[in-house]
């Protein structure tokens, strides 16, 4: 079965060897007789699985022992309001606005802390820029600061994390890496917490992945939920409630499929990594080269994860997608608030799709111009 190839900016692609897992896995996980729907999340065989996508996930990425990792529900739309439940202490929290999904998040933060300070905003160019750290306005005794790490409609992305304690700051760095957690490589000693759903770059819809340091557990507003206090679901293991097992567990394929990845001399994030610099490197190439197609991204701060872009003749947008599915291109359509077209190349696209991708973008600019 030859499968098209997936530009969705979520949920999104899964690599196939994933799937090909999960399918052989879906009646019978290894000799139990159950599929892994059907466990107890009490059960030794659950608990395996559970231990093993989180320490795997810990040596994928580096993550050091004094963070959590924890596996909750909700998405990156509850983070937007239990970070806050967990971490505002009733202080102020900071936010640079660099796209759509920072400028959710602020908003939400406004229901549960007492005071919400903008100390930069990429707004004036239509977020086609990232404000430069440097010009940023914090404030003082802020219990912390978000950012986007990765803006998956406006396609701008963080190439470096801020530093906060140089520039003069004690806040914790609270990082949304929904659309670009297991990309690249991440600096634990930038950040106090980062969240991401799932269902971009690590399996399907439903978990979501919270690494949050020690210290920043056990400060929850009293109005907090219990399943949603970060202390409640790390003293628990993220078993306070039912988890999300199916998601663990494709999860879990995931991080195993991620540390047998290999580029040259790099294995797992490494490799994954200088995939995906190559992926999109060569994407923005073929579009900064032609006078048909136009990405209004500063160069510093695109996305390799998604990318948007424009026809320059956007009449022919309804014929080009069409033109895409034909050649087993699939979902290649804007962000509505957006328009024209996002590619997404998440760790699941092989450096062929986008091959695909471009070559069938020359071919219709060669038709149409
Ligand atoms: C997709 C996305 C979200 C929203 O996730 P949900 O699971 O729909 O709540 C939040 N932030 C970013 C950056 C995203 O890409």
């Amino acid at each position: 079965m030859n499968r098209p190839y997936n530009f969705s900016a979520g949920p999104a692609a899964i690599p196939e060897e994933v799937l090909k897992t999960a399918a052989s896995e879906m009646l019978d996980w290894h000799g139990s007789g159950m599929s892994v729907m059907e466990m107890s999340h009490r059960g030794k065989e659950f608990i395996s699985i559970c231990e093993k996508a989180e320490s795997d996930f810990r040596e994928l990425m580096a993550v050091p022992k004094e963070f959590h990792i924890l596996f909750m529900q909700g998405g990156g739309l509850a983070e937007n309001a239990i970070v806050p439940l967990n971490l505002s202490r009733g202080a102020t929290v900071d936010f640079v606005v660099s796209g759509s999904w920072s400028k959710k998040s602020r908003k939400e933060a406004g229901k549960y802390a007492a005071e919400v300070h903008t100390a930069a905003s990429g707004e004036d160019s239509q977020f086609t820029t990232l404000p430069d750290p440097a010009s940023w306005q914090l404030s003082r005794g802020a219990s912390y600061l978000h950012i986007c790490s990765n803006e998956t409609i406006d396609g701008v992305e963080f190439q470096q994390l801020p530093d906060l304690k140089a520039l003069g700051s004690d806040a914790p760095l609270v990082i949304d890496f929904s659309s670009h957690v297991a990309s690249r490589s991440v600096d634990w000693s930038k950040v106090g917490l980062a969240f991401g759903g799932a269902q971009k770059n690590l399996g399907p819809a439903g978990l979501t992945l919270v690494v949050v340091r020690d210290d920043l557990l056990g400060h929850a507003l009293p109005a907090c939920p219990s399943a949603f206090d970060y202390k409640v679901v790390a003293d628990n293991a993220s078993m306070f409630n039912t988890p999300p097992t199916w998601g663990i567990y494709v999860a879990g394929l995931t991080f195993e499929w991620l540390k047998n990845q290999r580029e040259g001399d790099a294995v797992g994030i490494a490799a994954m990594e200088r995939r995906n610099v190559a992926k999109a490197q060569s994407l923005y190439d073929f579009i900064d080269a032609s006078g048909f197609y136009v990405n209004k991204v500063a160069a510093n701060c695109r996305s390799r994860m998604n990318i948007p872009f424009f026809l320059k003749d956007e009449s022919r947008n309804d014929d080009f997608l069409a033109g895409a599915k034909a050649h087993q291109l699939l979902q290649l359509k804007g962000h509505k608030s957006v328009g024209g077209m996002r590619a997404s190349l998440y760790n699941a696209m092989p450096m062929a799709g986008v091959d695909a991708l471009i070559a069938y973008m020359r071919e219709f600019e060669k038709k149409h111009s």
